[in-house]
Order: C-alpha cells, then structure tokens, then sequence
C-alpha cells in the first residue's frame, strides 16, 4: 500500500549540503509492525517525515495506494495526512491551552466531521489508550506516558492506515515504555505502523519487520515485501471552518487573559478617544437642534427690500491672478463685494398679499414695518419735545413695530416676555416699553420720551404719561412754495386733530428666552401707523408731493420714481412696508412657512426673486460647521493612535505566530492548509479587535457620565455627550478591520511556516 523508491532528501545549509536520505527503496504491507533503527543522524526523523506527507522529497517517488505523489498539491499532502496518517511524536506534541478531548477531537474537526460524531469517536479512542476519566483536563495536568497515550488516540481516533511514530517511548522511563509499546502492537494489528527507534531491543521484541538506515541509506531490511500497489486513492478533503479557528484562538487567548486584555485596552484607546469626540459633538449638534427648535425657531423670518445672499457671500473671492504690467494702462472700476452679495427685494402690494395669505395657524406673530414717519410731541410740565424715534432707523431710541399675533391663542410675545404692568391691545393705537432683564432702558429713549433721567422712572408715571400723535396738516407748513417740519409743539399738542396715545404696557423677556430679547425700547400698535396712513395719505402735503417731480421738503429733484415713493411712504401714504418679519409658531411651522416663501419664487427670474433671511438657521448652520471643523481635527489626531494600535496588533500577533510555532506544526501534521492557519491567527486578531472596539465604545460610555457632569456643571446643559449607536457600530467595525489588517502580515507568515521546522521548535 505504501511504496518508496529512490528517494533523496538533502538539507542545504548556506553552501553545505547535508544528505539526510540516499537513494532509499522500500515498500510495506498495509499491516505490520516496522521499526526503523539507526544511530542518531542517519535520517529516521526524516524519512518518517516524508512518508508522512510532513516533509518534501527533492526526488524519487512516494507512491501511495498506486498513486504516485509526484504531481501531489499543497492540498493532496494536507488531506493525505489527516485522512491517511496518524502521527506519534517523541515530544508528545500537544495543544496546551485545550483540553485532551479537544486535542483528539482536533484531527477530526479539520476534516469536518459533526460534532456528536466527533466527541464519540474522541471518547471511544481516549477509552482504548485507557484515559477517559482524563478527558477533560489539559495536557500538562498528565504525566509523560499519559501525554504520550493522548497522543496515540489523537492519531487513531481518524481510523487511519499509516501510524507513523518517532521515538514514542524515548522521553519514558522503560516501564511506561513497555505500556506504549504494548498499546502500539495492538495497534500494528490493523495497520501499518512505522516506529523510529533506537533502542534495538524494543524494536526486536515488538516488531515485525526492522529496517536499519545508516547516513541516508538502508543498510538492512529483516522482512523485506515485493507486492503489488492496487487498492484505489481517495481522500476526503480537509478544510477547517470559521468556528474552529475562532474556538482555538479563543482558548488560546483566555490562556493569556492578561495579555489579550492589556492589548485589547491599549488599542482601544483611539476608538475611545474618537468615540468621545463623536458623542459631544453628536450631542452638542443634538443641543443645537433642539435649540434651534425650541428657541431659535421662533426668531422672526425678516423680508426687507435688501438681503445677504450667504450663497454669493460664501463663494464671493477676489479673482487672485495677478495683472501683469502691460504698455497698456488702465484702473479696473473694481465692484462693491458688498453690492455683489446683495439681493435687491421687489416688495410689491402683490408680495405682501401673498405673505398675508400664508396660513396664520403657522404664525406666533406678523409684522409689517412701513417707513411712515411717526410725529409724536410730548409735555414734561415745563416743555414741549418732539419725540425722536427715527422709525425703522437703528439708533438705540428707533422705535419698531410690535408684532401682531394673528391667532387667539399664545403669541411669540406671550410666550417671551412678561407683562410687567399694563394690558397690550393691538387694536388700539399705543407704544409698549421693552426693559431688559435689568429692567433697564436706553437714557436717550427715555430722555426723547419726555421723562427725567436723573432718577429711575416709576412704572406709574411710564403708563400715565400722554404722548400727542400729530398728523401732516399741522405738522408741516407750507412756506414760499415748500414745506417744512413745524416746531411750535405747543400747538401741535393741544390741536384737536392731535391723537393721544399712552404706554399700554411695560415688558420684559422672559428669564429662560433671552436669546430672542430684542434690545430694550419703545415698541408701537400697527393700529398707530394704520391709523397715522388713515389721515396722512389725504393730506395736503401728500397730495402735493405726488404731484411734483421734487421732493417738496428738499427741493431736490427725484432721480428716479422708487425714490419718489419712498418719500411719499415716508410722508404717510399709503405703501408697501419695507420690511416684513414672520414669527414661526415652532419649528415644523417654521419649515412650512419657509417652503411656503420659497413657492412664490418658482419659475420667476433671479431678479424678481424676494429673499428671506432666516437669522436661527444662519446661527445654528454656522455653529454646525464649527462644530464639524472641530471635530474632524480632533478625530484626525485620534485616528494616529489607531493606527499605533493597527501596528501594534501586528507586532503582538508576530509574536502570538513565534509562541505558536509549535501549535502551527501540530496543526500541519493533523493536516490544517495553510488557509487554516492563516484563519486561525486572524481570529485571534478578530477577538482581540472586536474587544478592543466593545473595551474602547464601553469605556467611552463611562467617561461620558463625569463628562456630562462638567458640562452640567459648567454650561447647564444635561446629558450632552452622548454616544449614538450607529457610530458605536461603525467604531467598532474599524477597530475590527484594522486589527485585521495587522494581523494580516504575521498570519501570513505563520501559514508559510515549514511544518517540520515548526515542530522541530520549541
Ligand atoms: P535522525 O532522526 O535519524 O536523528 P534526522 O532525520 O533528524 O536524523 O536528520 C538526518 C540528517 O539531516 C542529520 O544530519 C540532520 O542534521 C540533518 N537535518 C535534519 N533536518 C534538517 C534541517 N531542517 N536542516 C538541515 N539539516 C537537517
Ligand atoms: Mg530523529
């Protein structure tokens, strides 16, 4: 069944060439007993080695079954060892880390045989060499001659027909000796079994047959065999699954907790450090949303003749080539940057009624502010003072619309501010006074109201104080064909055409809204100006001023009709306001309003387009892509620690590969591919990945309690680190691959490694 002709096997050692086999011939019967005996260096080891599929001869022939295994691939040797040998080293040549049982059952795991055959076949081989009460210990916890009996059953258990055993007995003492021997005689029964040895005396008790080699070559043969080869070759193919390697390098693994464990921290500090930085600004972006929803949302949506395009704003850049010096000279008329990124608003009546049209359940408040001058005089006891309020200007006194709500339900100024004293009716023509949370209010706002400023004013003499609203006709006089502001207040106060109006009501942003408070200043009723274009647009100035191409108060002629119409706005008629304000209900509303805005400029030209400016998403958008700049920076500098870790990985499997030489021999000889090797070691690196990524994500989640207990302490803000679990997810998939990619070069060394040389090692 086995046949051997002509082999030669040389070593080469630098230049020197060491003749391990000479030329050897010899074939055996499928069973006998063959001991193979020669001094030390004549080549047993390797001839062993060679018929069983270990080792590789450089020429001859090994024929097994009548097959030649000259045309023999990595994957016939590998199946011919674990279906066809059963190996017996002198070195028992164990797995440590698992148990007896595994180590039998290891054979027959690489050829795929199901578990409960497996464990029966195991236990029935363990029972034959007498050992199953042991089966569940691990190999240094048995004696030589137990270790050795282990070793008998790991290469029966398979039931194959070559037992090929080098100097089995040569670490035991001789009684232990007898019991092996004893135990591989039985064995010879069945099969062929081929037994280095140099002890003669055993080989001429025990054995059959005696084949003595001698530098390389057979010097004697006691039974020499000349039969024919004829029984048919067939093996099963071996390949060892994902679960097997996964389960030999858990085993080995928890044999070295402290290590794998140390290693699986160390490399995780890089997913923790980018796993901290992903929950905060995951968390800060959260508080930023939710910020945006619950306060910024209700900012107002502004609509004014003029808008920052932040687009044109964004991509605006000086064209950086440099003009060279040509005979031609010339200035290029440069334009304004400011005028490039400006939208110019056609705010027409048909706009406006657009925007009212907008569903006012979407709305906390509307306004519309005109450009209509509001000519207030007051009396403080002695004068009588024109009440500066420069509308729709930005000095501090500038006095601005106050919002309707259009709804019955809580407005954007019930919500944010509480009335100090007084009642708001926007019906009625009125001024609201704004304080800040100090209940402070601009000296020249209140001086321009008529009030002494050199004490606090009492709330009482805010909301008692008379204020007379003067129309056009006694306001202006006509004088040598144009006309002019009046300044006898006296009279203009007591005119009977004067309205009086009062403060209605005095308020105050609420303590948790600041960020919406406007500046603290007079506010008035759109009834106040609807009511002021009521009489001014009949008026004898308004009337004459449409008529003349000057303006009537300058004297200047009009360059254009837009400017005519802002002075007939500014003096009363009736006009399209230059500037319109939105306030959201909340952020859904908001959306829909925004998308509702954004429908009137379908299909219309760049120029007819009207602009809105949505100052929360400008606020919130610009702190995002902080946010985002920072966090890649910080995540930039973490991912240098993973790849420290990915390397190494690397360098702690290589030295996993050198510890497991032995392992890897063993594996060989049971016949593992190299495939299998390979897989082996990169489960490792898969375990040791996957535990870094869980160790790296688990501890970030720790450190996020005393993290969120800074921030809470510091900002007021609650649970703002935050990890979510798709990053999570993602963290510890890249933990795993590049665990994997350093585990990659050793594991492929360690599937190269020659198994011979790998159990020769130690
Ligand atoms: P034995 O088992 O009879 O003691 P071996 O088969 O182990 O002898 O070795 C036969 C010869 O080949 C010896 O001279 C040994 O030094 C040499 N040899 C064996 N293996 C190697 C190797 N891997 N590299 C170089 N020389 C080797
Ligand atoms: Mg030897």
């Amino acid at each position: 069944m086995l046949s051997v002709k002509h082999i030669v096997k040389n070593y080469k050692t630098g230049d020197f060439i060491q003749k391990a086999l000479d030329d050897v011939s010899v074939k055996f019967r499928s069973s006998e007993f063959v001991c193979i005996l020669g001094s030390s260096g004549s080549g047993k080891t390797t001839f062993l080695n060679i018929i069983g599929g270990l080792d590789k001869y450089d020429s001859g022939d090994l024929i097994i079954n009548g097959k030649s295994t000259k045309r023999f691939k990595d994957r016939d040797w590998d199946s011919y060892r674990n279906n066809s040998v059963g190996f017996i080293f002198q070195s028992y040549n164990l797995i440590s880390h698992i148990s007896i049982l595994s180590n039998v059952e290891l054979g027959m795991t690489l050829s795929g045989v199901s578990r409960k055959e497996r464990k029966e076949k195991a236990r029935d081989a363990l029972c034959r060499v007498g050992l199953l009460d042991h089966a569940n210990k691990k190999p240094n916890q048995l004696s030589g001659g137990q270790m050795q009996r282990v070793a008998i059953a790991r290469a029966l258990v398979n039931d194959p027909d070559i037992i090929l055993a080098d100097e089995p007995t040569g670490a035991l003492d001789s009684v232990t000796s007898v019991q092996i021997m004893d135990l591989i005689k039985e064995i010879s029964k069945d099969k062929l079994v081929i037994m280095v040895t140099h002890n003669s005396e055993l080989a001429k008790e025990y054995s059959s047959r005696i084949i003595s080699l001698k530098d390389g070559k057979i010097v004697d043969d006691s039974n020499p065999y000349d039969g024919d080869d004829s029984s048919v070759y067939s093996f099963r193919k071996t390949s060892m699954s994902f679960i097997t390697a996964l389960k030999l390098s858990l085993t080995n693994i928890i044999t070295k907790k402290g290590r794998t464990l140390l290693t699986s921290f160390a490399s995780s500090i890089g997913i923790i450090g980018i796993a901290l930085i992903l929950s905060l600004s995951n968390g800060f972006q959260e508080k930023i949303d939710e910020f945006e929803r619950d306060s910024l949302s209700q900012m107002p949506i502004t609509i004014s003749e003029q808008a920052i395009e932040m687009s044109e704003l964004m991509s605006t850049s000086d064209s950086d080539e440099y003009h060279e010096y040509t005979s031609e000279k010339f200035i290029v008329p440069k334009d304004d940057t400011l005028d490039k990124v400006t939208h110019v608003n056609k705010i027409t009546s048909s706009y406006v009624s657009y925007v009212s049209n907008v569903d006012k359940s979407l709305l906390g408040g509307i306004s519309y502010l005109r450009s209509t001058s509001i000519n207030v005089v007051t009396y403080d006891g002695d004068d009588y003072q024109y009440v500066n309020n420069a509308n729709s200007g930005i000095d501090s006194y500038s006095w601005s619309v106050f919002p309707d709500n259009p709804n019955s339900g809580e407005g954007v100024v019930d919500s944010n501010y509480d009335v100090l004293m007084g009642k708001i009716d926007t019906s009625v023509p009125g001024l609201i006074l704004v304080v800040d949370k100090y209940n402070q209010v601009d000296k020249n706002t209140l001086r321009s109201l008529g009030f002494d400023v050199s004490k606090n004013v009492n709330f009482n003499d805010l909301l008692s104080k008379e204020f007379k609203v003067i129309f056009n006709d006694s306001f202006y006089q006509f004088n040598n064909g144009y006309y002019m502001m009046g300044t006898d207040y006296k009279k203009m106060y007591n005119d009977d055409d004067s309205m009086s109006i009062k403060i209605q009501a005095i308020i105050r942003c609420k303590k948790d809204k600041e960020m919406l408070s406007v500046n603290s200043g007079v506010l008035y009723t759109s009834s106040l100006v609807d009511r002021i274009i009521e009489v001014n647009k009949n008026s004898k100035i308004v009337n004459d001023q449409k008529r003349s191409d000057y303006n009537i108060l300058t004297l200047q002629k009009f360059d254009d009709s837009a400017t005519k119409e802002s002075v007939l706005g500014y003096l009363g008629d009736d006009s399209v306001p230059s500037y319109i304000m939105l306030y959201p209900k909340d952020f859904d509303a908001k959306e829909k309003i925004l998308s509702y805005l954004d429908k009137y400029n379908d299909g219309k030209s760049d120029n007819d387009k009207i602009l809105y400016t949505d100052m929360a998403n400008m606020i919130s958008s610009l702190s995002g892509s902080i946010m985002d700049a920072i966090t890649l920076v910080l995540i930039a500098f973490s991912s240098i620690s993973l790849i420290v870790s990915s390397i190494m990985i690397g360098i702690i499997t290589y030295i996993s590969v050198l510890e497991r030489t032995k392992e890897i021999g063993i594996l060989r000889a049971l016949g593992a591919r190299k495939k299998d090797i390979t897989r082996v070691f990169n489960s490792e690196t898969f375990i040791i990945g996957i535990s870094s990524g869980l160790i790296g994500i688990g501890i970030a989640l720790l450190l996020n309690v005393p993290i969120n207990d800074i921030i809470y302490k510091l900002s007021d803000l609650r649970n703002v680190a935050s990890l979510s679990f798709g990053h999570a997810i993602i963290l510890i998939s890249v933990s795993i691959i590049l665990t994997l990619i350093g585990g990659f070069i050793p594991a492929k060394i360690a599937s190269k490694k020659d198994p011979v040389v790998a159990l020769r090692s130690e």
